[in-house]
């Protein structure tokens, strides 16, 4: 029996959740089984491994997207931009952090990637398409100015089992939010109030049984976070 919060794949969707790079950041690959039309998200690292699972599926890159533009989540972006011609789109308030990518890798001691030729740039309330899926694009800066979550709406089951989706609603949160925490605000452009209240207005008003996927460790829901995530009692000041 496959357990929906880890790697899953089904008649109605294919989930793929690859761990990459040292940093360990959550690459995921959402496909559609029945067009093979897949989108990729937070490709950090290991592009040949990541290239290798697409093949496996026998899936087509429509779009590539960074929830931000720390090094671990862009990483790969320029060779899995060469290997599928598929667009690169991130949001951009984070486009200065992605051209600081040598100052970022300097950080963590390792060599800075090329980076890929940004297609597009994101914006709240962007609507992203491929196969018969759809992912709504939040705004949801704290971490990095330009963070976002991609929120998949649950798809109803109606006439026929075979419709598309998802019958949960899948949230990938980048590192916004994770299991039992919340994203690093020190870093560049890093606010703790913006993320508080990018996680109340945006994340926490999703049903609670979202699966929520972050950038980095296991999956949680939304009712968990909400319920139990000592990080989220907000501060007095920023109470309104
Ligand atoms: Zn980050
Ligand atoms: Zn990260």
């Amino acid at each position: 029996m496959p357990d929906p919060k880890s790697n899953f794949t089904s008649k109605t969707i294919i989930h793929e959740i690859v761990p990459v790079g040292m940093l360990q950041c959550n690459c995921s690959i959402i496909g559609d089984p029945e067009t093979r039309e897949a989108l990729v998200v937070d490709p950090g690292d290991e592009a040949a491994r990541i290239l290798e699972l697409l093949a496996k599926h026998a899936l087509t890159v429509k779009a590539i997207v960074s929830t931000h533009a720390h090094i671990d989540h862009v990483g790969g972006l320029r060779k899995m931009q060469q290997a599928t011609g598929a667009p690169v789109l991130m949001h951009g308030d984070d486009m200065e952090l992605y051209r600081r990518l040598d100052v970022q890798a300097a950080w963590i001691g390792m060599r800075a990637p090329d980076p890929a030729s940004v297609d597009k740039l994101l914006r709240e309330g962007d609507t992203l398409r491929w196969g018969r899926f759809e992912a709504n694009v939040l705004h949801t800066p704290g971490h990095t100015p330009g963070s976002i979550s991609l929120y998949l709406a649950p798809q109803p089951q109606t006439e026929t089992a075979t419709k598309a989706g998802t019958e949960t609603g899948r949230l990938l949160a980048g590192d916004t939010l994770f299991a039992g925490s919340i994203g690093r605000t020190d870093l560049w452009g890093g606010s703790l109030e913006k993320i508080l209240r990018s996680i109340h207005q945006k994340l926490l008003i999703l049903p609670d049984e979202t699966i929520v996927y972050p950038g980095h460790g296991g999956p949680t829901t939304i009712g968990d976070e909400r319920a139990g995530n000592p990080f989220l009692e907000l501060p007095r000041h920023s109470q309104r």
